[in-house]
C-alpha cells in the first residue's frame, strides 16, 4: 500500500463530531448501505445526533434509501463555503447523488474521489454530532484510504453475508482496518436466513453463521444477524427504511440491537 499514514501521523479529530463510524464490506451488494441507514436511524431514535455520509461516489444509493432522491443540496446561507446536509428522519445526510443528475455516471479518477471525501468531511455544516456514519463503497480503495487519513475514525463496522465469497472479502476489509489502525467495533451478518412468510420454513439461502464465526476468529464483537426480509428491500427502494416504516418488526429490532451493541 502506498501513502499509508506514518506511525506518528494521527489523523485529525473532526471538531464537533464525537464518533465517526465507517461501515464497509469487502463485496458489493451484501447490504452495507441498508445496514448504514438502519443503524443511523436506530442511533437517532436512541436520542443521538446522527449524520450519514455516503462515501460511495460511483454508486450513491443513500438518497433513494433515505427518501431524498431528487432533492438538491444547498450552500449554507451563513457560510457560502459550506454545504448544508439534507435532513431526513432526523439525520443529516450528504451524498454525491444529491449533486449530480440522477442517471449520470461519475467518471472520476482517484484524486477527485479523494477531494470529494475531504469536502464531505470538512466543508459540510454538520454541526454537533454524536455519530457520523460513513457508508464506504465496497473494497479497500481510494475512499477508504482518504477517510482514514483525513479523519480519526472511531470504529469500523464490517457487513457481510454468510457465504464464503463475501467472507473472503470481509477478511480483506478487516485487514484494511487493522493496517490503518482503525478499531473494528463489530461484524453484522446480513441476509442471514429467510423464513417463508406463508409456511414458516427457514432457508439459509446464503448459508448461515459465517459472520459470527468470522467475529470469533478475529476476536471482534458480533453485532447480530439480519434475515432476508421483504420489508427491508421495500423500505430501501421506497425511501422509508424498515426502522421507520415498520419499527416494531423483528428486523427493525435486530438493527436496533446491533446499534445498541456498538
Ligand atoms: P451494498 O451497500 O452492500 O451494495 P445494499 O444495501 O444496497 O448493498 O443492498 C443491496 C440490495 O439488497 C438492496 O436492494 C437492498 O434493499 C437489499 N437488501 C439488503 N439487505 C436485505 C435484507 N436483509 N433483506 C432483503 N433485502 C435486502
Amino acid at each position: 500500500i502506498i501513502n499509508l499514514p506514518k506511525h506518528d501521523e494521527e489523523p485529525p479529530k473532526l471538531q464537533n463530531i464525537r464518533y465517526i463510524l465507517a461501515t464497509t464490506s469487502g463485496k458489493g451488494g451484501v447490504g452495507k448501505s441498508t445496514v448504514s441507514v438502519n443503524l443511523a436511524i436506530s442511533l437517532s431514535k436512541f436520542g443521538y445526533k446522527v449524520g450519514l455520509l455516503d462515501a460511495d461516489i460511483y454508486g450513491p444509493n443513500i438518497p433513494r434509501m433515505m427518501g431524498i432522491d431528487g432533492i438538491p443540496v444547498a450552500l449554507d446561507p451563513k457560510n457560502k463555503d459550506k454545504i448544508l446536509p439534507i435532513v431526513k428522519y432526523g439525520i443529516k445526510i450528504i451524498s454525491i447523488g444529491s449533486m449530480i443528475p440522477k442517471d449520470a455516471a461519475v467518471i472520476w479518477r482517484g484524486p477527485l474521489i479523494n477531494q470529494v471525501i475531504k469536502q464531505f468531511l470538512n466543508d459540510v455544516t454538520w454541526g454537533e454530532l454524536d455519530f457520523l456514519i460513513v457508508d464506504l463503497p465496497p473494497g479497500t480503495g481510494d475512499a477508504q484510504l482518504t477517510l482514514a487519513q483525513e479523519a480519526k475514525v472511531s470504529g469500523g463496522i464490517i457487513v457481510t453475508t454468510p457465504q464464503n465469497v463475501a467472507l473472503d472479502d470481509a477478511a480483506k476489509a478487516y485487514d484494511f482496518f487493522v493496517k490503518l489502525k482503525v478499531p473494528v467495533v463489530g461484524v453484522i451478518e446480513n441476509m442471514s436466513y429467510f423464513v417463508c412468510p406463508k409456511c414458516g420454513y427457514r432457508s439459509d439461502i446464503f448459508s448461515h453463521g459465517g459472520g459470527e464465526a468470522f467475529a470469533k476468529k478475529t476476536k471482534i464483537p458480533f453485532l447480530g444477524e439480519i434475515p432476508i426480509d421483504i420489508q427491508i428491500r421495500e423500505g430501501g427502494d421506497e425511501g422509508s427504511p424498515v426502522s421507520i416504516s415498520a419499527p416494531d418488526s423483528v428486523v427493525a429490532k435486530a438493527f436496533a440491537d446491533a446499534a445498541r451493541s456498538i
